[in-house]
Order: C-alpha cells, then structure tokens, then sequence
C-alpha cells in the first residue's frame, strides 16, 4: 500500500510500504482521508528529532477493513480516527484521572507511530475514535486535530453561555474555536486578528466583535466595550497575542494557551494574584472531548474548511504552508481515486 514517510532529507516520499499482521487489540482501516497539519511539517523537518522512515499524518479517518484478536470497540465497517493522541500507557496517573494526553509514555500518530497519510493503517481499537453518522471524513479529518484541540481549549476557559471570550488568532483554529465557543457553548466572542481577511471571515461566522490589532489596542478596546473577557483562547503563534491576553480579561478570568511560539511570554505578577488571573495550557483532546467534538461537528454546530488534494501533493503542499498560502485544512483524499 502506498504511504507518505518522512525522507532523511525532509522531503516526503511515496513509497509502497507492506502492512504487517494485527496484533492483538488492533485494527486496520482502509484510509479515507487525512489531513495535513503544521505539526506535519516540524515532523518532516526534523524539528522533534529524526524520523525518518516514519508514516506521516495524524488527521486520518478510515473504515475499519478488519480487526485483530480481542478488539470489542471497533467492528469491520465502522468508520475511525487516526489522532495524534494516538495511545497512552493506560496505567499513570494521566491515564487514569482523565489526562491521558499528558501521559508521559504516549505514542503519536505520525511521529512515534506510523500514521494515516497512507492507503492503509493500523491502529490501537481502543484509541481510535469511532466518526458519528453525519460527518463527512473530510470534516472529521479535521476535527481530529485542529477541531478537537480548539474545542478542548474552549471547554478548559470555563466559560459560561452569555459571557465574552476572546480568541486571538483567526486561523485554521482560531475559526473552529470561534465556532465552539460560539454554537456549543453559547459564548459572546471576540475575534482578535492582525489580518482583515481572517477578521471577516470570523464575523461571518459569527464573532460579535471584531478587532485588528495591528490597527488598535485590542485589550483596550476589550475593556472599554465590555468591561473585559471572562476569558481567552490564544491560538496565535507570537508572544504579543499571549500578552495582550492578559490585559484583555477581566478579574478571575482564564487564558488558554494553543498557539506555541518559542518565546516566554510576559506576566505581571501583581495582576496574577490580586485580579486572580489563571494561565494555563491546553494540548489536544481526549478521546471522550474527540467523541464530543465529533458530535457538534455532526450536528452541524461546527463546519471546518477543507480542500481535497491527492497524495502526490503532499510536497506541493508543504511548501504551499511554508509560504503561508493555505486557506482552512487541505486534506489528503484516498478514496476518490480507489
Ligand atoms: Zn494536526
Ligand atoms: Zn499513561
């Protein structure tokens, strides 16, 4: 089966790559889509370490084509993710307290484990997440990582039906987080961008405040409109969004951490303990936030942007996110040319 790995030169192959037999408590799918991801493009590039040889993707839905002994959670036929996530050890006090995705000896799809950017892939049964009636792959494949992710940042804010949250970076996240805490959880939402392109779509989505903060103070304006958010997402990847985070909420408010920039960001210590700031750090979904977020998605409440591209793309691709060109999510179809 045809499989994109990762080359020793960065670039990414088409090879053809057997599929060993199941072990015990695995499946395989049959891929229908995978999409492709930033986190892809460290991967390829060596940033966390060589891996070459390694399948890439972890934005994979597939249909199960057969299972191995002992599998009771997926039969032939279902349809399931291939996520990031893509098993814990179980057994550490992460896996057991509902933090599985801290857990310190977990596997990741395309990095430790070979992913669904292929024709065929096999997973852990119990770790793949079965895709609701409803949701088209291409949809799902994106819910998987960037869906999930923002979804789970949105939920960890605490923010309530009625209250502002505001959500810096109106990217490929940014927009999902906007449209969760928007039509899931009820919330006001601000959108702060430094691109006026993003900024519109985000009002077409809903956002019921808008800010450009290449243009305006947006942690000023916040307060002076609506006395501060009760909350922030930070998806955007530069430290003067992380910052402004902190200006822009109200007293007893949470900041959510997406977006990674390299740098630290600033904190102003008075401000943490007498307004009772809290900033914390929110890294993918478990697999029940991956079922829930599958459901809002399948109902509708969510809608991500993608665009279909064939898996001799994927260099193309690459580069295409290196120069900042991708609009929404493109993902890797393997169905249409079976
Ligand atoms: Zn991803
Ligand atoms: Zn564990």
């Amino acid at each position: 089966m045809k499989a994109a790995v990762v080359n020793k030169d960065h670039s990414v192959g088409i090879i053809d790559k057997p599929v060993r037999a199941l072990k015990h408590g695995e499946a395989l799918l049959t891929m229908e889509c995978c999409g492709v991801c930033h986190t892809d493009l460290h991967v390829k590039n060596g940033d966390f370490g060589d891996v070459t040889g390694i399948t890439l993707g972890h934005e994979g839905i597939g249909v199960v084509k057969s299972i191995g002994p002992g599998v009771t959670s997926l039969k032939v036929g279902d349809r399931a993710s291939v996520a990031w996530f893509f098993r814990g050890c179980g057994n550490c006090e992460y896996c057991n307290t509902g933090n599985e995705t801290l857990c310190r000896s977990v596997t990741n799809a395309g990095y430790t484990a070979d992913g669904g950017m292929a024709e065929e892939c096999i997973v852990v049964a119990d770790y793949a997440v079965k895709v609701p009636d409803g949701l088209e792959s291409a949809a799902a494949s994106s819910v998987t990582c960037a869906g999930v992710t923002t979804y789970k940042a949105v939920k960890v804010s605490h923010i309530q039906p009625g209250q502002w949250i505001a959500i810096y970076g109106l990217g490929g996240l940014g927009n999902l987080a906007l449209q969760y805490a928007k039509n899931v959880f009820n919330a006001k939402v601000i959108a702060i961008d430094v691109n006026d392109a993003q900024l519109d779509f985000a009002k077409e989505c809903g956002a019921d405040l808008v800010i450009n903060s290449r243009n305006e103070d947006a942690a000023k304006v916040i307060q002076e409109k609506v006395g501060g958010a009760h909350a922030a997402v930070v998806t955007a990847v530069a430290k003067a969004a992380f910052n402004s985070a902190v200006d822009a909420v109200r007293a007893g408010a949470r900041i959510v951490a997406v977006g990674l920039p390299s740098e630290s960001m600033s904190l102003n210590i008075p401000r943490l303990v007498l307004d009772g700031i809290e900033v914390v750090g929110s890294l993918v979904g478990t697999r029940m936030d991956l079922t829930e977020a599958f459901q809002f998605a399948a109902e509708g409440k969510v809608v991500p942007k993608v665009t279909m591209r064939p898996l001799e793309d994927i260099n193309a691709i690459f580069k295409e996110m290196e120069e900042g060109k991708i609009k929404g999510r493109m993902v890797i179809d393997f169905k249409t040319k079976k």
